[in-house]
């Protein structure tokens, strides 16, 4: 569900911005990070990365119990680690890097959105995401790959979020918004 996760991490870069009311150059510097920490080897995917999976199977981890802290949507997709690099962010970055931090953070946590709806137990774990740092998954187990994730979150919700979004970004959704309520209600009075 690569491009669904990017769509997403997308639309929380693009939240942030304008909840920072960020400038353009900023505000495209924010998506571009958001988009990169919501999918694949940079996000909390990095689990099915092929160094990661091959460190699995050579360390031990599993004695830990859970099926282990390197499973996949394990450690990796925990909310205490966005959490914590939120506090960290705050602690020890100066001022001047929380937006891009922040916006780093929109697309991590993002991913996490995503995978507590989409995805279905694998073996030891449950769907969704861990609760607990990396067992007590909790998630809607929707099918990855299915019909409502590729058809109708990824072709037409997310894009659709992101349309608008984009326009209200640039102050155009609103007054657009009453313009086809008043077409409409002209359309209606004939
Ligand atoms: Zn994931």
């Amino acid at each position: 569900m690569g491009p669904t996760h990017r769509l997403l991490g997308a639309c929380a870069g693009l939240a942030w911005a304008a909840e920072l009311h960020l400038g353009p150059a900023q505000a495209g510097v924010g998506i571009g990070l958001a988009a990169l920490t919501s999918a694949g080897a940079t996000s909390p995917d990095v689990d099915q990365a092929w160094l990661w999976r091959r460190g699995d199977r050579l360390l031990p981890d599993e004695v830990l119990g859970n099926g282990g802290p390197m499973q996949h949507r394990g450690l990796t997709h925990w909310w205490g680690l966005p959490l914590a690099a939120a506090v960290a962010t705050y602690l020890l970055l100066p001022p001047a890097a929380w937006w891009a931090a922040g916006a780093a953070l929109a697309g991590w946590v993002s991913h996490l959105a995503g995978d507590l709806v989409f995805g279905r137990p694998d073996g030891a774990r449950g769907p969704g995401v861990p609760t607990a740092p990396w067992w007590g998954h909790v998630g809607l187990g929707l099918d990855v790959d299915g019909w409502l994730e590729r058809l109708v979150v990824q072709r037409v919700v997310l894009p659709v979020l992101l349309g608008w979004q984009t326009l209200q970004a640039f102050g155009l959704g609103t007054p657009l918004w009453h313009r086809l309520g008043d077409a409409i209600t002209v359309a209606r009075g004939r």
